[in-house]
């Protein structure tokens, strides 16, 4: 008789664990909260106008990737059309100057140059630095866990003519990268377009500009959303079966064993296997009551860095903005005068413009956003006041309008709808502790955490917070390698398919 799986939360995980577990004959069910597949990969309608909460890039959405295939094999390929964007980020320099960082890489070489001719040495070696990663590409196929000697000694080769590279660039933080410009303003460009990230490694930086380059790291048309739901649809024709509106609250234990799952509506629900795909700090501290941990695992709740909550702010305008560059990381916006968000001063403001895909706005009208890093904690004191929070949205949506209009004259009167969502509306909605977007920060190359809990069997954790990192290209693989450390684990050869 087939096996039975549990899956808790269908967001990009979720469904990914869900096809692949189809797609090898076990009979799984999804349980997600909300009444819509995706999790963080959503997006929203408001007024006519569709926001959209998630994706600027999808790694693998050309074949020249190794991710390529899951796409592939989880129905997004055949159904999505990708495009790729001429330009990465502008970032705002001073004195009316800004830096443009381009899928063409001689062409960012020489903005550098223009921006910061004195810096021509680091720049020229940057940029050789960048063309010596175009083809790199580490394979997705087998899950690391499931990984022999064999494969360790592929994986040394291939990597064995960037180990050179790796050390030089992986080491360098963007901040040490900078320290070694002498134009104010390409060191400006670096930092403030870096917001948080100032201490991590320049390479990721790197990676992402070469990723665009090669046409690997695609926008999909139709959004976040609608990805969602390809996904959804595929786990669908599987023959797989979703429960939405379905809060789990208790991962079900006997003898050190997981069995099943409690939902808030008192319902229980009995599996061979339960895969959580929600958050990992309410599935280990809530679902399980810390029951099933060790000193490895609470460090990594108690010390490790988390992406931050972003705050987000939308404008609908009833104007085209065809005259914007389609840019993957938008305009990196410099102010004179702060604005204090959460208790801290914002100087630099990144701002997207979605004037690439027509499908989010009736015809003639953009949506604009400004995505702001932001803390977690204000935000969670000032939501027990609802007012006061209500109040905090309109002031911030006032005085980011203002800026807009500093840019474009005449927008106010155009704006025909506004959203802010908070790092609040990030926690009702996917449940993701603190707000966050992506899970843990990755803070060095290859760092890993196992699937599974100690001392606890036939459970297994997949996603954001298993994946340093974080990211569709992190947790989409995520979901296939559970599917294959369980079919290793039942003797069974572990199949794909496409649609
Ligand atoms: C603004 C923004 C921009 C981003 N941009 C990109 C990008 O361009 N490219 C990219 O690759 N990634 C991007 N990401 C990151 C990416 O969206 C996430 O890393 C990824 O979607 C996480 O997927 P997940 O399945 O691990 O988790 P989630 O999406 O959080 O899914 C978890 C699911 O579990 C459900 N759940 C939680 N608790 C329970 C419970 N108790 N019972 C039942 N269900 C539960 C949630 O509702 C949710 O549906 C972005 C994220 C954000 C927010």
């Amino acid at each position: 008789m087939e096996k039975s799986i549990i899956i808790i939360g269908a967001g990009i995980a979720g469904l990914s664990a869900g096809c692949y577990g189809q797609m090898n004959g076990y009979n799984t069910q999804i349980f997600e909260m909300d009444t819509r597949p995706g999790g963080l990969c959503t997006s929203w309608k408001r007024k006519g106008y569709t926001i959209d909460g998630c994706l600027h890039w999808l790694l693998g959405s050309g074949p020249a990737s190794s991710f390529y295939k899951i796409w592939e094999e989880l129905g997004v390929i055949k159904n999505h059309t990708f495009i790729d964007h001429d330009e990465y980020i502008s970032v705002e320099v001073g004195d009316g100057k800004s830096l443009v960082l381009c899928a063409d890489l001689d062409k960012t070489k020489q903005n550098m140059k223009e921006v910061a001719p004195e810096d021509t040495e680091v720049i020229e070696d940057w940029i050789k630095g960048l063309k010596k990663l175009i083809g790199f590409d580490m394979s997705v196929d087998k899950a690391p866990e499931l990984a022999n000697i064999f494969d360790t000694i592929r994986m040394m080769f291939k990597l064995l003519p960037y180990l050179w590279f790796m050390r030089k660039w992986g080491r360098m933080s963007v901040k040490q990268f900078a320290e070694r410009l002498k134009s104010a303003h390409l060191r400006e460009a670096f930092l403030g377009g870096a917001g948080d990230m100032k201490d991590f490694t320049i390479l990721g930086l790197m990676m992402s500009l070469v990723w665009v380059n090669q046409k690997i790291a695609g926008y999909p048309l139709g959004g976040s959303l609608a990805l969602s739901k390809t996904i959804e649809k595929r786990y669908l024709d599987l023959g797989g079966k979703v429960s939405y509106k379905s809060p789990v609250k208790k991962v079900l234990v006997k003898n050190d064993k997981a069995v099943g799952i409690r939902l808030a509506d008192g319902s229980e629900h009995h599996a061979d296997i339960i895969i959580s795909a929600a958050d990992g700090h309410t599935t280990i501290f809530d679902m399980l009551e810390g029951k099933y941990i060790n000193n490895k695992i609470k460090g990594y709740y108690d010390n490790n860095l988390i992406f931050p909550p972003l705050l987000h702010v939308a404008y609908g305008v009833s104007r085209t903005f065809n005259e914007a560059p389609k840019s993957v990381g938008g305009f990196n916006l410099m102010i004179d005068k702060p604005i204090i968000i959460a208790g801290k001063e914002h100087n630099r403001l990144p701002l997207y413009i979605y004037n690439f895909d027509p499908s989010l706005a009736p015809d003639g009208k953009t949506v604009l956003k400004f995505i702001i890093t932001t803390r977690y904690e204000p935000w969670e004191e000032l939501y027990k006041d609802t007012e006061a929070y209500k109040a905090e949205k309109e002031r911030l949506a006032g005085e980011l309008l203002t800026v807009l209009e500093e840019r474009f004259p005449g927008i106010t009167e155009q704006v025909e709808m506004t959203d802010v969502a908070t790092p609040m509306t990030w926690v009702r909605y996917t449940g993701n502790w603190k707000g966050s977007y992506e899970g843990w920060i990755m803070t060095s190359f290859g760092m890993r955490m196992k699937k599974t809990l100690p001392g606890l069997d036939g459970f297994y954790m997949v996603g954001q917070w298993v994946e340093p990192g974080g990211g569709l290209p992190g947790v989409a693989p995520s979901g296939r390698n559970v599917i294959q450390i369980i079919c290793k684990k039942d003797k069974k050869k572990f199949v794909t398919s496409t649609p």
